[in-house]
């Protein structure tokens, strides 16, 4: 199900902006990127010919720090799109209090067909096509959806051929050897499970609550074996290809080796079920960490999870959120729940500006503390304004955004009055 990421985003921040009474001016600001680049990048095929495809670097707002988020190599990726994507990254790293912006990239190009030569020279024509406006005080990507350390490796390398200097804090999400922070390739999944912990907290959930989690990809199979490791029972999970349930608890360490061997969840020896049959089961908490939209109105309707916790982005379609709302459901949203990721993003960029290297466990730690403060101030939101957590973490971010606008335009006419 393909939603309107921009027409979506706009819309959530001008929820934000009238709850917060914002002025017309401000809402403008976030209404719009600060700085959008589109380019043309022409890349080698192994054919020896030379071909074109559009490629974007979007920075939403850098009010906060610089522009950050991913890189996205997908051939449905437009201009709109990659604007969407950069306004709830502005978004997300406010609810997060990071003392970053928000960013977005992408490529139009089905990479799939591309073999690693095509791939390596596509990102390093990317990297010089963009160069001029990203840097580690402008704007740093990271990866995203069909994008890996390699990728941010070949672009950091390409950036510091360009400006003659290592600058490995241009990009995170890079390899180890090139400058990457232990716990980059869990940190979604640590990060969710750190919201998950707490939230049954809040609401009084049992600590061996059952989970079920929609995709078993990067971020549902880590977070599967850590809330599993915690004493949660996974009762079910699914991929693209089907989905397997046992009430008792699934053994995660053979389904993953299920997946690993046969390529799907669903050759794992439990009972199966269908995608709508997942939604609806009876459990504590469920966890959509596959494709936005998953979730419509209809598929809404069937859940009896007392708590959703979005690991994907925009898994729950508005209608579906219409829905939930009028029931005793309670929805942490993609910006704070899949905020992992970017929240090591910023371990790393600040590790590489200091030249550290910080140990896992402090990351770990750092991030456990820092979801669980988001996920706590977003709840104080909801409660002082009577609302939902999705709407109370827009109006934190976008409050947060308006604040540090405001206090640059205060340094301006301070600066203004002293010249
Ligand atoms: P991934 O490609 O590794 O995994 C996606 C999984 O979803 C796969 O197992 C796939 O089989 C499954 N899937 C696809 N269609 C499905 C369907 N109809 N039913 C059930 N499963 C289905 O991707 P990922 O990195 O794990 O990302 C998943 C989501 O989390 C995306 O929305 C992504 O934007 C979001 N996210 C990921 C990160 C990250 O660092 N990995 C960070 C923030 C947000």
């Amino acid at each position: 199900m393909t939603l309107d990421l921009h027409e979506l985003s706009l819309a959530a921040v001008d929820d934000a902006a009238d709850a917060l009474d914002l002025d017309p001016w401000l809402r403008e600001l976030l209404h719009r990127p600060e700085r959008s680049l589109a380019v043309q990048v022409p890349y080698v095929g192994d054919d020896g010919s030379i071909r074109v495809v559009p490629g974007y670097r979007i920075a939403h707002s850098t009010a906060r720090g610089p522009a950050k988020g991913g890189t996205r190599f997908h051939p449905d990726v437009t201009g709109e799109e990659v604007a969407g994507l950069a306004t709830l990254m502005s978004i997300k790293t406010a609810v997060m209090n990071l003392p970053l912006g928000g960013g977005k990239g992408g490529v139009s190009v089905d990479p799939k067909q591309l073999s690693e030569q095509e791939l390596e020279s596509l990102t390093r024509s990317y990297a010089r096509a963009i160069a001029a406006n990203i840097g580690p005080d402008l704007d740093v990507p990271a990866p995203d959806v069909n994008t890996s350390e390699r990728h941010m490796d070949w672009i950091a390398d390409e950036y510091g051929r360009i400006t003659g200097a290592s600058s490995p804090a241009v990009v995170t999400g890079k390899s180890l050897a090139a400058g990457g922070s232990h716990g980059r390739d869990t940190a979604t999944a640590a990060g969710c499970r750190a919201v998950i912990l707490a939230s049954l907290e809040r609401l009084g959930l049992p600590a061996d609550a059952r989970v079920v989690i929609q995709g078993f990809g990067n971020a549902g199979s880590h977070l599967a074996r850590l809330l599993a490791a915690d004493g949660l029972r996974v009762v079910a999970v699914s991929d693209s290809r089907g989905a397997v349930h046992d009430p008792a608890g699934l053994d995660v360490a053979a389904v993953a080796a299920t997946k690993a061997a046969t390529g799907s969840v669903a050759d794992h020896d439990a009972d199966t079920l269908t995608e709508d049959e997942l939604f609806a089961l009876d459990c504590d908490v469920l966890v959509p960490a596959a494709l936005e939209g998953a979730v419509d109105g209809e598929r809404a309707a069937s859940i009896r999870a007392r708590l959703i916790v979005e690991a994907a982005n925009g898994p729950l379609t508005p209608a579906a959120d219409a829905v939930l709302a009028d029931r005793t459901v309670t929805v942490v949203p993609d910006v704070l729940a899949s905020a992992g990721g970017v929240t090591v993003s910023c371990y790393e960029w600040q590790q590489n500006l200091r030249g550290e290297r910080w140990p896992a466990p402090k990351v770990a730690e750092k991030l456990e503390s820092r979801m669980a403060a988001a996920l706590h101030d977003t709840w104080r939101v909801a409660e002082d304004r009577g609302v939902g957590l999705r709407a109370a973490a827009m109006v934190l971010g976008v409050e947060r955004i308006v604040e540090a606008i405001e206090r640059r335009e205060a340094r301006d006419e301070a600066d203004d009055i002293a010249s």
